[in-house]
């Protein structure tokens, strides 16, 4: 209403402002422009010129104000198909403010009494504030007609109807207004003037209350047609989310006393709520609460479309709802929750239908794992209903997929059953219960010896010495395998050891909680004493509280000093017995076998100290040790015997991967069939390559076996997630935070899991403050696409220890620019990414891959060997070239070429595309479909 300057006052008066600037400088109002303020003061004067000049102004009633207001919202739900449906909800509000009868007649009443006693000033003041009140009346209702045109679209016959209603009020209250401005101009008597002002004003108060009405009953309308969207709605939702167990309902005699419990939050509804999803629950809520406001609002607005709902809600227009879940294959048993949800429950025992309508509560004790069948079983669906409603809550699920205890809690609810957590059936509390041993009887079991000191004190070669003279004595000349442990017999008793030299190993599997080694050998070169490394191992075995027995290796050599070494040593707080400590010394060698022994022997005594004991009779319960995809026998793992006895045909959980011990082979390769404590084997038939120093046991049933390694896999699989998250995160912010950081991303591919671990172990070590070392992934296996494609993503450098990029792995890294950097030594690679890290990265000598060749053909030929027929794949192979026999990917032998021909000559080289035929010097064990890396050694400037 206040108009402060000109122009909104001209707006006011739908006049132009100029000329209403012309009137308010004759009435001696001195006002320049359109925007000038205008205070009541002038309005006033204006008023009174223009009275002087015309007379009264037209005075009106203000008899109706109308606001509205629209809110549109949107919901977004999936459907079955799981496409995305938006559904637009245009919410239209109106609320009138109309003067009452009663009060129009008192208030315009006095008005013709007091008439004569008010002064003239007055008077025009009022009437001029009556005739803008007309005017806005008049605004407002236009206004109203323009949104209700809109709204009533659906209804254009009513809406033409309220349009030509509105129109007559309109032009009804201009035409008083027009009157009242003539009989003011006309100097009418004044009482005359008013009685017939107050007639008129009845007759548009009449119109205006005509056109609320009408405006009130297309409000009901329009709320009705929103009512019915939002229902449309609810009942998609429902739709969607309408779990079929209502129909299916095995036990109906259980469904009323149970479902109330199911639901408690409808608790107040009738009792065919509990039989709602919660959406569709919700929805009723909020139809609830918007009737709440409404009826606030406008009580005879409210009450029509609460009525007309009411009614719907009783039968009738239900039925053309009904349609809906039918039509989208929604059956009959869907409709009847479908009409109990609307409040229509006495609707179906009218019906033919036995179905039962009342939703079956059922009481579900969720596992802490649990499939999704198991799952649908225990609520009476079907595993489609379960699969659907994860997928609701964002989680793609197969049938076989082990749920967690708390996704499954939750859409057991979902569904609107009761859920309870089920401690007893809890995996890991059966595992737990399994490893009780208590009633096996345990009995002395041999020492698991690991071998730690600095780089190139003789851990390798004291361990082939034990091994050859111990194990591989009356071996004749066979194949003697990697399998990461052994066992040796003495005369004085059994010693395990595990064949993963270095304190690497040993802290992968210290890390993951798994303590397998009993005792530490301590390899120090005489001639070298302690060093770095050797202080790194003393304060891992320390820390793992594992007794040292000191040897004291390369006493053939001349510059062995014992004295020093021991000295030393005890600066380190390695005391020896010999001075009241509890390590035992001993001076071997590697090399000629000096000491060796004793030094087995001082192993046993401290085993002896140490008592150890395992069951035996109980079932096997281990480490692995190692473990690796074999090409022909798939995963193979080794597996350390901790306690118990491990059978073959012995279902085997370790860590996330599960399976039945098809085949069972000791260190030397031979098959057999149980093994005991501190007994390393070699194990075929696991499902999946488990991770090194994984707890391996044996478990009673394998599907429960199965059901564990699942659940892991997928523990795994989150906690993997989470972490890479986290460690783009954390990269983000600690860069920002220290600016000028530089990381240095690594992705590592190596042969087996022992080498993953010590390098992945010693990489992380390098880290300093300026540089950090970043591990982006570490793996088994050869280099892949996908590992390409992770470096070029993460800017990283692949590390391939005795893996080798496969041809497409190569082709992406050359188009890309990433640096493949392949090392069989593992110091290397550390000297080399320590190099780097520290800007010291001079020219070296570098192998350089010059081709590939694929092997096609194998010809054994008697004094000859194995010649192979190939094609050049890649590059180029000469007669020169050194060579490397890569199966699947993994380093098998390296080596030189023998003899290189095309056809039946000589050839120097062999390029790409064409056929060769070429023999390997030493080697004849080559393989159809084995791939040769042919590589030269150049010198390049390091560039890592
Ligand atoms: P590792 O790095 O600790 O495994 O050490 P290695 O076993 O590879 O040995 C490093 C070098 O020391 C090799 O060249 C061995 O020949 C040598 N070596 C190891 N033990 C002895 C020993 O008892 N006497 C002598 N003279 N040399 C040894």
């Amino acid at each position: 209403m206040a108009s402060n300057n000109v122009a909104q006052f001209a707006t006011e008066l739908k006049m132009p402002p100029d000329v209403l600037l012309a009137q308010l400088r004759s009435a001696g109002v001195d006002k320049s422009s359109a925007s000038d303020p205008l205070s009541k003061e002038d309005k006033e004067k204006l008023l009174d010129h223009l009275r002087r000049s015309h007379g009264s102004g037209e005075p009106a009633e203000k008899k109706k104000i109308t606001l509205t207001r629209k809110e549109t919202t949107e919901i977004k739900q999936a459907d079955a198909t799981g496409k995305s449906r938006t559904i637009q909800v245009e919410v239209r509000k109106k609320r009138t403010f109309v003067q009452r009868d009663d009060l129009v007649a008192s208030a315009p009443a006095p008005a013709p009494a007091a008439a004569p006693v008010v002064d003239p000033a007055e008077q025009a003041r009022r009437e001029e504030e009556a005739r803008r009140q007309a005017e806005l009346i008049a605004r407002q209702e236009a206004e109203l007609k323009e949104k209700q045109e809109r709204l009533a679209k659906l209804e254009a016959e009513k809406a033409e109807q309220a349009r030509q209603a509105e129109l007559e009020a309109k032009r009804r209250s201009e035409e008083q207004a027009k009157r009242e401005a003539e009989a003011a101009a006309a100097h009418a008597d004044k009482a005359e003037d008013e009685s017939r002002k107050k007639a008129e004003a009845e007759d548009a108060k009449r119109a205006a209350e005509l056109a609320a009405k009408e405006a009130a009953d297309r409000a009901a309308a329009t709320e009705r047609a929103r009512q019915a969207v939002a229902d449309e709605v609810a009942q998609i939702k429902a739709m969607m989310n309408a779990p079929r167990r209502v129909m299916k309902a095995p036990e109906p005699t259980a469904a009323p006393t149970a479902a109330p419990a199911a639901k408690p939050k409808s608790a107040e509804g009738t009792l065919h709520k509990p039989a709602d999803k919660k959406p569709a629950a919700g929805a009723d809520k909020k139809d609830d609460k918007k009737g709440d406001k409404k009826s606030i609002k406008s009580a005879n607005v409210s009450s029509t479309w609460q009525d007309e709902r009411n009614k719907r809600g009783a039968g009738g227009p239900s039925k053309g709802r009904g349609n809906s879940p039918a039509a989208t294959g929604g059956r009959d048993g869907w409709r009847s929750g479908g009409k109990s949800r609307r409040g229509g429950h006495h609707d179906d025992r009218e019906s033919n239908f036995q179905v039962p309508t009342e939703a079956v509560i059922k009481e579900v004790y969720v596992p802490e794992t649990i499939t999704v069948a198991e799952l649908a079983h225990k609520m009476s669906v079907k595993a489609s209903e379960v699969i659907k409603q994860l997928m609701k809550l964002g989680q793609m699920c197969t049938i076989n997929q082990v749920l967690d205890q708390e996704t499954a809690m939750i859409v057991v609810e979902e569904m609107g059953h009761k859920a309870h957590a089920a401690e007893a059936d809890d995996p890991e509390a059966i595992l737990a219960d399994q490893g009780e041993h208590a009633h096996f009887e345990s009995l002395p079991r041999a020492p698991v010896v690991t071998v730690m000191g600095h780089v190139d004190h003789g851990k390798t070669s004291l361990l082939d010495y034990i091994r050859r003279a111990k194990v591989a004595a009356g071996e004749a000349g066979g194949i003697t395998q990697h399998i990461g442990a052994y066992h040796v017999d003495t005369p004085r008793g059994i010693i395990t050891f595990l064949d993963t030299p270095g304190h690497e190993a040993f802290t992968a599997m210290r890390a993951r909680g798994a303590k397998a080694t009993d005792i530490v050998i301590l390899v120090v070169a005489g001639d070298d004493g302690v060093m770095p490394q050797t202080k790194e191992a003393i304060a891992h075995a320390k820390a793992a509280g594992v007794p040292l027995v000191v040897a004291i290796n390369k006493m053939d050599k001349p510059g062995a000093n014992v004295e020093r070494v021991t000295q030393e040593l005890i600066n380190e707080h390695v005391v020896p017995e010999a001075y009241g400590g509890e390590s035992p010394f001993v001076p071997v060698s590697a090399k000629t076998g000096m000491g060796i022994d004793s030094l087995l022997e001082n192993v046993l005594l401290q085993a002896e100290v140490l008592e150890l004991t395992a069951p035996v009779e109980a079932p096997a319960r281990g480490l692995v040790v190692e473990a690796r995809l074999d090409k022909g026998r798939g995963p193979v793992a080794t597996i350390l015997v901790q306690s118990g006895t491990l059978k073959r045909g012995d279902v085997v959980l370790a860590g996330s991967s599960y399976g039945r011990v098809r085949a069972m082979l000791d260190e030397n390769g031979k098959a057999i069939s149980e093994a005991g404590p501190s007994i390393p084997v070699e194990i075929q038939g696991l499902t999946e390559v488990p991770a090194a120093g994984e707890e391996a046991m044996v478990m009673a049933d394998e599907r429960k076996a199965r059901e564990i390694a699942l659940f892991r896999q997928g523990k795994f699989r989150d906690v993997k997630l989470a972490k890479q998250q986290a460690a783009k995160l954390e990269n983000m912010f600690e860069q920002m935070a220290e600016g000028e950081v530089k990381n240095l991303p690594l992705i590592i591919k190596t042969d087996v899991q022992g080498s993953q671990e010590a390098l992945v172990g010693s990489m992380q070590k390098l880290s300093t403050s300026e540089v950090r070392v970043q591990i982006v992934h570490a793996a088994v296996g050869g280099i892949s696409e996908s590992d390409v494609n992770l470096a070029v993503a993460s800017k990283a450098v692949i590390i391939g220890f005795n893996a080798r990029a496969d041809a497409q792995a190569r082709r992406l890294a050359e188009a890309n620019g990433v640096d493949i950097r392949y090392y069989n030594i593992i110091y290397d690679a550390i000297e080399d990414v320590k190099a780097a890290m520290s800007g010291m990265l001079a020219p070296e000598k570098r192998e350089q891959v010059t081709g590939q060749v694929e092997i096609r053909q194998v010809i054994l030929v008697s004094k000859v060997g194995a010649i192979a027929g190939c094609l050049v794949t890649d590059g180029v192979v000469k007669r020169t070239s050194s060579v490397r026999l890569l199966r699947n990917n993994i380093v098998v032998w390296t080596g030189e070429i023998d003899s290189l021909k095309r056809f039946k000559d000589d050839a120097k080289e062999v390029r790409a595309g064409f056929e060769c035929g070429l023999s390997l010097k030493g080697y004849n064990d080559i393989q159809v479909g084995d791939t040769l890396e042919v590589f030269e050694v150049q010198e390049i400037a390091r560039t890592l």
